[in-house]
């Protein structure tokens, strides 16, 4: 079976976005032994994907289109592929109703432009959207190879692809058996490295496969296998789990597409029945924002302190000023004393905080530069120094992973 992924978007061609959902739809086509032998980029343009179209269906039996599926005017993938096979787009009902639920729920107002998100090609299979609005299709006509279309967002392909599409192909291109996968999850490891690692795994991979990704702050890991039954398919997968965790074990730490650091340590919190609270500089209430998504948090976190100031460290914590004044407000010693604090003046088992330099320079240390403390019921407290990036959002969402990866430990 031979494969042409065609990605479409201007944003590509200009350098303005790289191209990462190519790659992953080879590696998740080639568990299903699908083997991709041109990946092509294309502008948001008519014509020239019209023409990228007529070059795939000469050389591949199977197209995929990534991207343009939105509801904007350069949004052209599905009514260019329907003109191109000559079949008309029809609304997907299902999906409609998810865009008018949304539209009313939220009052906002509808414009004729996000109906388009609800088209797919007549005759085709409507793929469900997760994670968005536009609908995906599996178009399949004797007289063109099938196409696959399916939308830009990485967070929204994924899982059509996973969930939807990939069990249609499987069940049109295999003869027989199962098609089974398991995701594993990895904080504190980068993507290339955890790829390094797993060099000969992956060198050697037939049956089951390993498909990174790399999510925001994460890695995840899809193992898939093929089997005559789900249990065999689950033995392989077993045995392949357990190669992988002899290798980056340590960075593991739980299973699924929805599962993420929050709820693990949520969860481990709430079942030890550990009652936490955080004392946020750096961080503004960003950790604890994150574990306010945890349902049933309330049960072990009571609340916290956001003490941007040196002042309100001193007012809201009991920090001795001196300490800030000695030590600087980036320093272990303050990070220590935010925690101690914290802790203190709420009485719980364990209390976390952050101080670092977001963007720009403080106290001439480098932006980038976090400590976070942790004082964890009766042992002395200490703090941890994290050299990030340069960019104040991601550093600020850096440090909130780094300190739940701390609490988990
Ligand atoms: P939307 O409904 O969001 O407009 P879409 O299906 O129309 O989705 P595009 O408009 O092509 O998709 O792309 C939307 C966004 O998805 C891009 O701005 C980019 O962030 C991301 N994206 C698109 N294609 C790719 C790709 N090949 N690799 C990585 N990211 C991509
Ligand atoms: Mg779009």
């Amino acid at each position: 079976m031979q494969a042409e992924i065609i990605a479409v978007g201007t944003e590509i061609l200009l350098g303005q976005i790289t191209d990462t959902n190519s790659p992953l739809v080879a590696r998740l086509l080639a568990t299903l032994d699908i083997d991709t032998y041109y990946q092509t980029v294309v502008g948001d343009n008519r014509t020239r994907l019209l023409s990228a179209l007529d070059i795939a269906q000469k050389r591949a039996e199977l197209i995929i289109t990534i991207g343009g599926l939105g509801p904007t005017p350069d949004d052209l993938t599905k009514q260019t592929v329907a003109e191109f096979v000559n079949q008309k787009l029809i609304e997907d009902q299902v999906a409609l109703d998810k865009i008018l639920d949304y539209h009313a729920r939220t009052q906002r107002p509808m414009s004729e432009n996000n109906r388009l998100q609800a088209l797919y090609m007549a005759d085709g299979v409507p793929l469900k959207n997760e994670a968005g609005f536009a609908v995906g299709c599996f178009y399949q006509n004797p007289n063109v190879p099938d196409i696959l279309l399916l939308p830009g967002p990485p967070w929204e392909l994924e899982p059509m692809l996973v969930k939807h599409a990939l069990p249609l192909l499987a069940e049109k291109y295999q003869q027989s058996g199962v098609l089974f996968s398991r995701v594993l999850r990895f904080y504190g490891i980068g993507e290339s490295r955890l790829v390094t690692q797993l060099a000969n795994l992956i060198e050697q991979q037939t049956n089951p496969t390993i498909a990174p990704y790399a999510k925001a702050h994460e890695v995840t890991l899809r193992i898939t296998a093929q089997a005559a039954t789900r249990d065999e398919a689950i033995k392989l997968i077993d045995k392949m789990e357990a190669d992988i965790m002899l290798e980056v074990g340590d960075y593991f730490y739980g299973y699924g597409d929805d599962f993420s650091l929050e709820e693990c340590v949520g969860q481990l919190l709430i079942d030890s029945n550990l009652h936490i609270t955080a004392a946020e500089s750096m961080t503004a209430g960003l950790f604890q924002s994150t574990l306010g998504k945890v349902a049933g948090i309330s049960q072990v976190f009571d609340g916290g302190f956001v003490t941007y100031s040196p002042a309100t460290k001193v007012a809201l914590l009991d920090v001795n000023a001196e300490i800030i004044g000695q030590h600087g407000v980036v320093s272990e010693a303050t990070a220590c004393a935010m925690a101690q604090g914290a802790k203190d003046k709420l009485g719980t088992d364990i209390a976390i905080s952050f101080t670092g330099v977001a963007s720009g320079e403080l106290e001439s240390q480098p932006v980038g530069t976090v400590w976070i403390g942790i004082a964890f019921e009766d042992e002395p407290v200490e703090a941890v120094l994290y050299h990030f990036g340069t960019e104040r959002q991601k550093n600020r969402e850096r440090a909130v992973m780094a300190g739940l990866d701390l609490v988990r430990r």
